[in-house]
């Protein structure tokens, strides 16, 4: 396990590589934002707006919003270049009570808005089994936000689908500054956190599959021949989670009072009490916790030294989210223990060792942590 010179992030993170001079892909790509010509960017990205009004049949863009302070970034901006908007949110079975009124505040804005519940017998079954079998309780979530707003831009003959952060930077296709890109089955096998798995690797006699609709996208052909094209609005314009956040809070966004949910930041995991789970258990499986993903940011935009990074991390613990993991296992009706019975299976070996009967990480950022 080693670590990245600037920012504390760790090469056991997926996709994350270090170079020779040890500094990882993602400070780097940070990097290269400087050498970015953003005027030409926005010029491309009124391009793309050009193309899906013109393609349009009613609504010029399909918009999945959770709520939070990216959904008001995109939605505020699809509105100020003159779209109309269609928004679309998978339903988070542990939505919170923010969550809901931070949602109300976005379709405040003026957009029409598709709220797509999954049925809870469905996902109660679906999340225990992806926990069981993959240690990924958060695989039915993945699975319905990126395959729920695709069947619904199909559906309307929707040309464009307006995500927030850029998380495939690097792998957009030749034509997205004038186009945007296929997100096909390719991408999301890649990008998806689906564990390589889709709808149909989960059918079985708990969940047949008719129950397993909104989980299945569209074929490649089917988005092909309907003409939807997607991008990411971080490729077109610097995205910060701080920048992002003053734009949402001027249009009526509103951060978590009583502080952080999980991680450093009291404004970003705050609409769902079960995405923490997901959080949590990248400490079993890659040896971190969410502040070090948040904190990482940080260094990079040169608002957190890793000095002072490394001291909020010590301060902070592992991080276990004791009472989103009850509510989280009275929902998929385990009993607490099993569900620790159960991450233990996934805790990773090649990051962990059992020393004087304490689980620890060898060579671990923080020396002097206190292993529990
Ligand atoms: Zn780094």
């Amino acid at each position: 396990m080693r670590y990245c010179c600037r920012c504390v992030i760790p090469d056991t993170r997926p996709n994350i590589r270090l170079d020779t001079e040890g500094v990882c892909n993602a400070c780097r790509t940070y990097e290269s934002r400087g050498t970015i010509d953003w005027a030409a960017r926005e010029r491309s990205f009124r391009r793309v707006v050009e193309r899906a009004k013109s393609h349009s049949i009613g609504y010029d863009c399909l918009i999945p919003v959770s709520g939070g302070k990216d959904s008001h970034w995109q939605v505020a901006t699809c509105l100020e270049y003159g779209m109309r908007p269609l928004a679309v949110t998978w339903r988070p079975p542990g939505r919170t009570e923010l969550g809901r009124r931070n949602l109300d505040n976005l379709i405040g804005l003026g957009v029409d808005h598709i709220d797509y519940t999954v049925s809870p017998r469905v996902e109660r079954v679906f999340m225990r089994r992806a926990l069981a079998a993959r240690g990924s309780p958060a695989i039915p979530m993945h699975m319905a936000l990126f395959n729920i707003p695709l069947k619904i831009a199909v559906r309307f003959r929707i040309p464009l689908v307006v995500w927030g952060e850029n998380s495939a930077f690097e792998y957009g296709s030749v034509d997205e500054a004038d186009e945007g890109f296929r997100l096909d089955s390719r991408w999301l096998a890649r990008y998806g956190v689906m564990d390589g798995t889709t709808a149909r690797d989960w059918v079985c006699e708990e969940l047949p599959q008719g129950v397993m609709t909104p989980y299945v996208g569209p074929s490649d052909d089917e988005l092909a021949a309907a003409g939807v094209l997607a991008m990411f609005l971080g490729y077109y314009f610097p995205w910060d989670p701080e920048t992002s956040l003053k734009v949402a809070q001027k249009h009526g966004f509103r951060t978590r009072e009583a502080g952080p949910k999980t991680g450093t930041y009291d404004y970003a995991d705050i609409d769902d009490d079960f995405v923490s789970i997901h959080h949590y258990l990248k400490w079993y499986k890659f040896g971190i916790t969410r502040a070090f993903d948040n904190l990482s940011l940080e260094i990079r935009a040169g608002r957190v030294t890793r000095e002072q990074a490394i001291r909020l991390l010590r301060a902070r613990g592992e991080e276990r989210p004791v009472e989103d993991i009850q509510r989280f296992c009275a929902f998929i009706g385990i009993a607490q223990t099993r569900f620790f019975e159960i991450v233990e299976k996934f805790r990773n070996r090649d990051v962990w060792q059992m020393r004087d009967g304490k689980w620890t990480i060898p060579d671990f950022l923080i020396p002097d942590w206190n292993w529990t």
